[in-house]
């Protein structure tokens, strides 16, 4: 059964709520999984499996993929895939644990994501520090521009900072709205992430990741402002040697900046 065929034989209803727009190009589903070079070795978690199309190419390579999807009317379908399967909300997983039964040397996240919830998937797996190597995810286009932002552009903020610490971030093509079902407002971006073999050296990294979190709880107020709680003689100190003045915000700072500000606040 393919997706047409499961769509008009189950008369499957498509939830907005769950950022259901469905890939149809066969193409653009080879493409992903081809640029993200998936072998045997590797183990992959797809987050929003759907009808499985993107799940069926990611089985081509690789026998150990773990898929997460919310909609158990989606069932039908995806029992008919050999991998495994979780219904559940992705958010709410203990990946470690899932992950754990596989024997793997590279672990990589291949998905469309739900758009609604970009920010916390990524933040989740970052932050559930699973050690990914690589993410290859397609993206609303405006969000993959802020992956990739420069600084003192609008598109830049925390998450490009946390992003761009762990990962080196390549835009791959940009997808058209016409080629999913239900056809969304917005066009989509495959974006690859790839782990940093060396990270800056941040001494504190609880520290590190606050530091950032704050300086742009504001975005339009000065890093000052932002950091109320913080010893700001110190990172006056710090903004001084590196050309930046007090009334600087965090939009102009670049990466390199918070990790010095937070190595000296350690
Ligand atoms: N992979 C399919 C494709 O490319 O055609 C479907 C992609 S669709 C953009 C996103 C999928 O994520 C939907 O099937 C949706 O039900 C699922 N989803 C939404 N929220 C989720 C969550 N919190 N956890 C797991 N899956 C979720």
């Amino acid at each position: 059964m393919n997706q047409k065929e499961f769509i008009t034989n189950y008369d499957f209803k498509f939830k907005k709520k769950f950022g259901q727009n469905f890939l149809t190009d066969d193409n653009i589903l080879n493409n992903i999984v081809k640029s993200a070079d998936v072998d045997r070795d590797t183990l992959v978690i797809e987050i929003g499996c759907g009808a499985g199309a993107l799940t069926k190419k990611i089985i081509e390579y690789t026998d150990m993929v773990i898929g997460y999807e919310i909609d158990e009317t989606l069932k039908p379908i995806l029992n008919t895939i050999n991998a495994n399967i979780i219904f559940d909300d992705f958010l709410k997983r203990d990946i470690k644990e899932d992950i754990k039964k596989y024997n793997y040397k590279k672990l990589y996240v291949i998905a469309n994501l739900p758009y609604y919830i970009t920010t916390p998937i990524i933040n989740k797996i970052i932050t559930d520090n699973l050690n990914v190597d690589k993410i290859v995810v397609m993206v609303q286009k405006e969000v993959g521009d802020r992956f990739s932002a420069k600084p003192n552009t609008k598109e830049y903020n925390s998450l490009t900072v946390f992003i761009n610490y762990y990962f080196n971030v390549n835009k791959l093509f940009v997808v058209s709205k016409n080629v999913f079902i239900p056809k969304p407002n917005v066009d989509s971006i495959v974006i690859c992430l790839n782990k940093k073999e060396e990270k800056l050296n941040v001494i504190n990294e609880e520290l590190f990741f606050k530091l950032i979190r704050d300086s742009f709880t504001q975005k339009r107020k000065t890093l000052k402002n932002n950091l109320k709680n913080y010893n700001f003689n110190i990172i006056s100190e710090v903004l001084k040697e590196n050309n930046y003045n007090d009334d600087v915000r965090a939009e102009s700072l670049p990466l390199e900046m918070f990790v010095k500000i937070s190595n000296r606040l350690s």
